[in-house]
């Protein structure tokens, strides 16, 4: 029998119930909150606390799920039962935890939000370190060494049913049509030093949509899970609740809008200000534009493509800042017969960010406009615009954009006086496209993340993560892309 059991009065101990009576032995001589000074050798209660633990099944705890009790739905001190894996709220004599205990012979309760163990009825602490991976589940906790290896581990984890998973290349449940949300999380669970701050820092007080996407992370790269995925359930919620409604986990949105609602979000809910650098957020994917624009002076015989900018007259020029890069796609041909029909354009994305060259013009509302990036983020995101609408339905340009998979240089789109010394090349770490039809619920959203210690890219749509050959991400509808500075 295990002698380090350790049990701590529920009347020394609890917040909640001062009123608590014990029916077994009163343990208040031996209680302590140390450890290591006091064991209880073999009596009664040890005896039937480690019949408790040995009850305790792993296989019903889901703690991925909103953290409400199922009976009365509130999320005010709730504790989950370790062996039938339902949430309660309280402990105390009229708490339905407490009549969970008496009416099904279940108890051992944990306190969700501090992560303490409890005996119910009588509510006495347990402190055991056999329950230590059920405390880790509920919320990972990494080092900093342990962090910095995380890109270079190969070696995989076993879950509850002994069924292998790779740390960080874990699948997420679609609960109903949240794959335009799943796809932004696993890109950005992808980059390291942003996974790294939300695996490490401490966010006990920070907002819940902070909170929450924290812990997903740390369930992505957990390995010691339970099981070998993970549902996204809890940031879902909250995701829905902070964009009051705008985002819902049962109806299909677009990714794009998502990541910039998300980018946003967590700058302010960390602080972050209009100021260079006030968040990870900006100091990850900021960068900086310069528009320089001149009003078009009607010419009729001027043809569109060719206008250029007048040097006679006003050039207006601004400066602002971007989180993520606009692409055009150019508009497919219209094809003629059934044999074209089969032939998908394609354009190299060097085309399609000639627009950022400083020299290229584009023409909207009456002005000429010609574009050029003063400061390249550490990161890079490319919104490829796919999907457009008319009165009538979502269209969708499904041409193929064919880009170096590594050493991309964004050089020749920086402003040449600009000062930054660093390199202006990046490599492609996530890729999200979509397939099928245009339309809310018509297709769907996949990503490519690449594991870096093996140099090997994975698939994933929502629950299934398979290895991919780097030359079929070429052939993806890309929709969204994020590239890392080298
Ligand atoms: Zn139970």
């Amino acid at each position: 029998m295990n002698s380090e059991i350790n049990i701590v009065s529920g009347e020394k101990r609890g917040h909640e119930e001062s009123e608590f009576e014990s029916k077994r032995p009163r343990l208040d001589n031996q209680s302590t909150t140390d450890s290591s000074s006091s064991s209880l050798y073999l009596d009664t209660s040890s005896i039937l606390i480690n019949l408790y633990i040995f009850k305790i099944n792993r296989h019903m705890l889901d703690f991925d799920f909103e953290k409400v009790c199922s009976v009365s739905l509130s999320n005010l001190n709730v504790y989950a039962c370790l062996v039938c894996g339902k949430y309660f709220q309280g402990r105390g004599r009229n708490s339905h935890a407490y009549f969970h205990s008496l009416h099904e012979d279940h108890h051992v309760f944990i306190n969700l939000h501090t992560l303490q163990v409890y005996v119910l009825p009588d509510g006495y602490e347990v402190k055991d370190s056999s329950l230590n991976d059920i405390k880790y589940v509920l919320h990972p906790t990494f080092t900093e060494e342990q962090v910095a290896l995380l890109d270079q581990n190969t070696k995989h984890s076993y879950d509850l049913n002994n069924k292998k998973y790779l740390p960080g290349f874990v699948g997420l449940n679609n609960v109903k049509a949240n794959d335009y949300v799943n796809v932004v999380i696993q890109a950005l669970a992808h980059i390291p030093p942003l996974r790294d701050y939300f695996i490490l820092q401490n966010f006990e007080n920070s907002t819940q949509l902070v909170q929450r996407f924290s812990i997903l992370v740390r369930k992505i790269w957990n390995p010691q899970a339970f099981k070998g995925q993970v549902s996204p359930h809890e940031l879902l919620q909250e995701i829905s609740n902070a964009s009051n409604k705008r985002f819902k986990l049962a109806e299909q949105s677009d990714p794009i809008d998502f990541l910039c609602w998300f980018l946003n979000s967590l700058h302010k809910d960390l602080g972050g200000t209009k100021k260079q650098n006030s968040s990870i957020i900006h100091k990850i994917f900021q960068g900086e534009v310069k528009v320089e624009s001149q009003m078009i002076i009607a010419k009729t015989d001027v043809e569109e493509k060719d206008r250029s900018f007048d040097v006679d007259r006003e050039i207006v020029a601004k400066r602002s800042p971007f989180l993520l890069l606009n692409l055009d796609l150019p508009p497919p041909p219209l094809f003629q017969d059934e044999v074209e029909k089969n032939i998908i354009p394609q354009v190299a994305l060097t085309t399609i960010l000639s627009k950022y060259d400083g020299r290229t013009p584009q023409e909207s509302a009456g002005t000429l406009k010609r574009s050029q990036l003063v400061h390249l983020p550490n990161y890079i995101i490319f919104h490829i615009k796919r999907f457009t609408k008319n009165n009538w339905a979502a269209e969708k340009n499904p041409t193929i954009v064919n880009f170096p998979i590594k050493n991309l240089d964004m050089g020749e789109y920086l402003e040449s006086s600009s000062a930054e010394n660093l390199s202006t090349h990046y490599d492609l770490i996530a890729n999200i496209c979509h397939e099928g039809k245009p339309g809310k619920g018509k297709g769907i959203y996949k990503v490519h993340v690449q594991h870096r210690g093996k140099d090997q890219w994975y698939q994933i749509q929502d629950l299934i993560v398979e290895e991919i050959n780097a030359q079929m991400i070429f052939l993806s509808e890309s929709y969204i892309q994020i590239w890392e500075r080298k």
